[in-house]
């Protein structure tokens, strides 16, 4: 059986302050929601703050990045090690706005995904085509590649800490959505991928998110589809009311 994950992924948003308040008011708002794991990934300045305002509640805090080095000279980096040691569990790694915008590659998201499980951590692992990809009717090809690049070399031991998102690039942050039947196909078809790398076993304990303008309105079709085990949130994970409706279509 797997459980529901709903993860926030707050971006660059919140100073510590803001981090704390938006913890303590959403923190009463999901008490007693013991259905799924609630995690809020956020920038890494904010983590103590948020983390300490979600003592004692059933949030998680996690980071939106690691390196992939265990110290050295990579100016404005944050290692694993760094993290573990504050008690961060969860981290994403792979997000289409770091592919688009900072050079990440398959290669590097592979990096980043064994050291954070060397660590011991957790990996939100971000996955997912673009338009044109879609358009041309490659995604399955896409999702599958992306699958075995970014997991090569993860062991099957590892993968019961690894979370996938499945995040179509053209639904991040567009107010598109992937209909449920679309997310239903990919999320499938990248647990298909990992049945070829580990087995039926390792795949279907897997957990699989969708995440893609996922809202207080279409999560409840999305999450009750049989390959979608969760959503990665972007900007409904900024407002209480709104990521708790998520969090309530995950019971
Ligand atoms: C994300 O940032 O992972 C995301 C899915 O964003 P949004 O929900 O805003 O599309």
């Amino acid at each position: 059986m797997r459980r529901y994950v709903i993860a926030g992924n707050r971006k660059m948003n919140f100073t510590p302050s803001q981090a704390t308040a938006f913890i303590n008011e959403i923190k009463p708002m999901v008490a007693g929601k013991d259905n799924c794991d609630i995690i809020f990934c956020a920038p890494y300045v904010t983590i103590d703050a948020a983390m300490k305002a979600a003592e004692g509640s059933n949030i998680k805090i996690g980071a939106e990045n690691v390196h992939f080095a265990e110290k050295g000279a990579y100016t404005g980096e944050v290692s694993a090690q760094m993290l573990k040691e504050i008690g961060v569990e969860y981290v994403i790694i792979g997000h289409s706005e770091r592919r688009q915008y900072f050079g990440e590659t398959d290669e590097t998201v592979n990096l980043r995904t064994k050291a954070a499980l060397a660590a011991g951590m957790k990996v939100i692992l971000c996955l997912g085509e673009v338009k044109e990809q879609r358009l041309a009717g490659i995604t399955k090809e896409i999702v599958s590649i992306q699958t075995k690049l970014d997991l090569a070399d993860v062991s099957a031991e590892d993968m019961k800490n690894v979370i996938i998102a499945y995040e179509p690039v053209w639904a991040i942050g567009t107010g598109l959505t992937a209909t449920p039947e679309q997310a239903d196909e990919t999320c499938g078809q990248i647990r298909e991928a990992l049945c070829e790398i580990y087995g039926a076993e390792v795949a279907e304990a897997t957990i699989i998110q969708y995440g893609g303008s996922m809202n207080e309105k279409n999560a409840a079709e999305l999450l009750a589809k049989e390959n979608v085990d969760g959503g990665l949130i972007g900007g409904a994970s900024l407002v209480a009311e709104k990521f708790t409706a998520i969090v309530d279509a995950a019971q």
